[in-house]
């Protein structure tokens, strides 16, 4: 099974993609992880992210895709992948269904965890304090809403049609969400 968690930023995409891979048994594919990866070590290309990541701008399709394109294609990670913050825009979206399609795979289920935007401001301060991201403040916050708003929302029209998308109410508790999440998978 592959499963696509979407939504704004601070809905919870990464802590649920958590519980689930636990869960499920599923490998995570977080495309913020990955890119901060790359700065973490410090590479050309990381320097040159972490000043499009720090402004709430985004990664290019071109370096995003190709990152997920080395994990869709790995043989032990087939029917096992859940994606937490890709697909981020309308191309992402139609790339990532066709790398599936390419290598006999489908999305199963795509969650979309629904946040408003005061809740996403409270919980984005509250982690820039646990996690010290470059890219909690509160500028940045604002611009990465309204990246979402602009670029990501979109993707909604596109997945919100399929028979396997659930819309879930991201503000309530995690284990609440979580065990939403598990029923609609187990049933
Ligand atoms: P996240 O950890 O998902 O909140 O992502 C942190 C930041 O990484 C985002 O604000 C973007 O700048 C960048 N990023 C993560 N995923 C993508 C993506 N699929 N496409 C472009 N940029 C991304």
């Amino acid at each position: 099974m592959n499963v696509v968690i979407f939504g704004p930023p601070g809905a919870g995409k990464g802590t649920q993609a958590q519980n689930i891979v636990k869960k499920f048994n599923l490998h995570q594919v977080s495309t913020g992880e990955l890119l901060r990866t790359e700065i973490k070590n410090k590479s050309e290309l990381g320097k040159e992210l972490e000043e499009i990541i720090s402004k709430g701008d985004f990664a290019t399709d071109d370096i995003v895709n190709k990152l997920i394109e080395n994990i869709i294609s790995d043989p032990q990670k087939k029917n096992k992948l859940i994606f937490d913050g890709y697909p981020r825009s309308l191309s992402q979206a139609k790339n990532l269904d066709l790398l599936l399609d390419s290598s006999g795979q489908k999305i199963d289920f795509i969650f979309f965890l629904n946040v408003n935007k005061d809740t996403i401001i409270k919980r984005i301060e509250k982690r820039k304090i646990l996690e010290k991201r470059s890219d909690d403040n509160l500028n940045t916050i604002l611009k990465r809403y309204d990246t979402y708003m602009e670029t990501t929302r979109p993707v909604l029209d596109f997945y919100s049609k399929n028979s396997n998308f659930y819309e879930i109410d991201g503000s309530g508790k995690i284990e609440a969400i979580s065990s939403k999440i598990e029923q609609i998978i187990t049933l």
